[in-house]
């Protein structure tokens, strides 16, 4: 018998028969619960805000199962000394790129100037086409590479950038510090899909957000502290970013009085570009606790030092 701790504080109702129902498509005899002495624990299913934050007493878990595809909430903690893997969601891939999709369509159709502009004023003009505006995606991993293949699908004249080079169909791949101007050069719109790590924070600053196209728009499902907010603050007022579209931020939820709520420009989403979905997330896990007991490599292993 293999022994499954859930340690998240939400979603047990809908992850425990989806847990199940995968643990047994993969021949897997598992004790799935949400309490068990730490000792006999084979594997945790974690979320940083469950109940479990010190693993120490965990002597026996093989690994740790985020369900979270971000980690800088875990990768620091020192008594974490089991492997940890990230979650990879073809379901919460899919919701992303739906996602970033319709916010990228939103301003490359400028659809805000029919939506709040019915003042019987017949304006002329079609919006451009795709293929003459730049879009940069910064990352390129799971998120960035779905949603870059899908807005160059649409013609969009696509930049990725990631540490290293990748190679995306329609999408000119830059990588390394080298490589970030020419990504993000004269971009119409920046999408941000790079995880929160010390190398990452601030990487949208007065400097980067110069390099955009004037009039820009910033798109951020990515983490708040990738943007220096000051600073997109302040190209917002200039008119050096057009508009931004903000998911994520440095305090969550974003406090009432955020200058972000009431300013013109921005759009404020509450964290919801996309999220793990119980089905296909559970498939991920039973397939990782296969691969443990099978001794094979894990899936989506997180490097501790590059911290994502
Ligand atoms: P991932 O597969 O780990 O991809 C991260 C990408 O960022 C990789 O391409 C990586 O480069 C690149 N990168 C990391 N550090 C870099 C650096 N210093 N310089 C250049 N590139 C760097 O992560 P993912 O699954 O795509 O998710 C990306 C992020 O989306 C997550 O970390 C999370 O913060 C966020 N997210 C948000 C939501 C939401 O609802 N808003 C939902 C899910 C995820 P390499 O490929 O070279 O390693």
């Amino acid at each position: 018998m293999i022994n499954v701790l859930f340690s998240a504080n939400e979603g047990w109702e809908e992850y425990g028969p989806a847990l199940r129902i995968a643990f047994a498509k993969a021949g897997l005899d598992c004790d799935l619960r949400q309490e068990f002495p730490p000792d006999v624990v084979d594997y945790i299913v974690f979320t940083p805000n469950g109940p479990v934050t010190d693993l120490r007493p965990y002597t026996k878990t093989k690994a740790v199962l985020g369900l979270w595809a971000g980690v800088e909430a875990i990768v620091g903690n020192q008594t974490l000394t089991q492997p940890l893997c990230r979650m990879v969601d073809h379901g919460l891939t899919e919701g992303m790129v739906e996602w970033v999709t319709g916010h990228v369509l939103r301003h490359h159709l400028g659809m805000d100037a029919h939506i709040h502009g019915q003042d019987g004023v017949w304006r002329k003009g079609a919006p451009p086409l795709a293929r003459e505006r730049k879009v940069c995606v910064l990352g390129l991993g799971a998120l960035g590479q779905a949603c870059a293949a899908q807005l160059a699908s649409l013609n969009f004249e696509v930049h990725g950038w990631a540490r290293s080079l990748k190679s995306v169909a329609g999408v000119t791949c830059h990588a390394g510090e080298a490589g970030f101007d020419d990504a993000l050069s004269g971009a119409d719109m920046v999408v941000l899909l790079l995880p929160q790590t010390p190398a990452t924070t601030d990487i949208l600053n007065a400097r980067t957000l110069g390099l955009l196209a004037p009039g820009a728009a910033v798109i951020n499902p990515g983490r708040g502290p990738l943007i220096d907010d000051n600073a997109l603050l302040a190209a917002l007022d200039s008119g050096q970013i057009g508009h931004a579209t903000l998911d994520v931020f440095r305090v969550e939820p974003l406090p009432a009085e955020h200058p972000f709520w009431a300013h013109p420009k921005v759009t404020v989403t509450p964290h919801i570009a996309s999220e793990t979905r119980a089905v296909t997330a559970a498939e991920v896990i039973g397939e990782n606790i296969r691969r443990g007991e099978a001794g094979e490599p894990f899936l989506h292993l997180v490097d501790r030092d590059a911290g994502y």
